[in-house]
């Protein structure tokens, strides 16, 4: 069955046209390189922020990994849309390019690092379409972290702290930045606590279009709960609730995806037969899980691009990326 596309797609899809997708960095203009300086400023110090916050709140910073036998399946998430999954041999073995880290952090952290986090390279080869929606890249980079026995709210609780922190921070000391990129004024200091809701409500009171009007109708970031998605999100089996949670940037769009963790085993095969996800490629994961050694947790990732994105005002996720990755285009660097 055809995945559907997002709402966001059309939406995004009548700003964009071929002549405004962003360019390789020796195409640029003086001008263009000096807004790509500017950008490069904004991304260090959202990179530094971060990192700090995170370990000064007593997480563990793993380096991350390419290659893997096991990575996220990206399904049955209606918003995912992958043309090609990369898959090569090695010794002997298939690998694959990292998706997503989920797998990696909920084994690490039910093991050995009870609060973890990483920013990690994720390979995810969007429809050519997806270039216009101005939010994809086929690479980019998620701060993903994982916390063992946390709730949903202990999650969104840190983010909504981190985010705000950020965001004062950078108007505070990257006001020049801020201005010369004309985001200084519109760049709004975060009010908490954010507003949280259901999907299922949204999609009562505003029908399918529930993910457009939200991005256009807040001035600050909100939180959409109960989405139904991958086998590692926690549902309700009695309720049909899902225990998740996306943030959403107004004018953008999702930022951040997490959720509180299935560890039970049945529950997870239930879930990947439901799926047609292949345990095949999950035994570490469902092996952990029989021997009751994976651990209740919770956690998110972060799409850092569309974060910065955000921050500077840009049009184009391509635009914040030294060298840009855009859904059907290949430049050599
Ligand atoms: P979308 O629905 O917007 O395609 P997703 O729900 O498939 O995103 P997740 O699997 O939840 O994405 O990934 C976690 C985060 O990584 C997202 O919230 C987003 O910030 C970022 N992200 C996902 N796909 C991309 C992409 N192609 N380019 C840039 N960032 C992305
Ligand atoms: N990083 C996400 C999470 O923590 C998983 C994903 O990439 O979809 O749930
Ligand atoms: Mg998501």
């Amino acid at each position: 069955m055809a995945k559907p596309l997002k709402p966001l797609e059309s939406l995004a899809l009548e700003k964009l046209s071929e002549e405004s997708l962003p360019k390789p960095l020796d195409e640029l203009s003086d001008a263009e390189l000096e807004n790509k300086k500017l950008v490069g400023r904004v991304t260090t110090y959202v990179l530094k922020y971060l990192s700090n916050k995170f370990v000064d709140n007593g997480f563990e910073w793993l380096l991350p990994v390419v290659f893997s036998k096991s990575t996220d399946p990206l399904w049955p998430d209606p918003g995912a849309s992958i043309d090609k999954k990369v898959e090569c041999e090695i010794y002997g073995e298939t690998v694959k390019t990292t998706s997503s880290m989920i797998v990696h952090k909920m084994v690490a952290c039910s093991l050995a690092y009870p609060k973890l986090f990483t920013f990690s390279p994720n390979i995810r080869i969007e429809k050519r379409e997806r270039a216009y929606t101005g939010i994809h890249a086929y690479e980019f980079t998620q701060l993903d972290f994982e916390v063992r026995y946390a709730s949903a709210q202990d999650i969104r609780s840190l983010v909504e702290k981190i985010l705000s922190g950020l965001i004062e921070g950078l108007k505070k000391d990257l006001r020049e930045e801020l201005v010369a990129l004309g985001r200084y004024k519109t760049l709004r200091e975060i009010e908490l606590p954010l507003e949280v809701y259901d999907r299922m409500e949204l999609l009562k009171k505003h029908g399918d279009n529930w993910e457009n009007k939200i991005i256009s109708s807040s001035s600050k970031p909100v939180w959409i709960t109960n989405i139904p998605r991958e086998f590692y999100d926690f549902e309700d089996f009695k309720n049909g609730r899902w225990d998740n949670y996306d943030l959403m940037l107004p004018g953008y769009g999702e930022v951040l995806s997490g959720s509180k963790r299935e560890w039970e085993y049945n529950k997870i095969v239930k879930k990947m037969d439901r799926d047609n996800v292949r345990k095949d490629n999950y035994q570490l994961l469902l092996k952990l899980a029989k021997e009751g050694k994976l651990k209740p947790s919770a956690g998110a990732g972060i799409g850092i691009e569309r974060l910065v994105q955000w921050i500077v005002g840009a049009k184009h996720i391509g635009e914040v990326q030294p060298f840009p990755k855009i859904p059907g285009v290949v430049y050599e660097l």
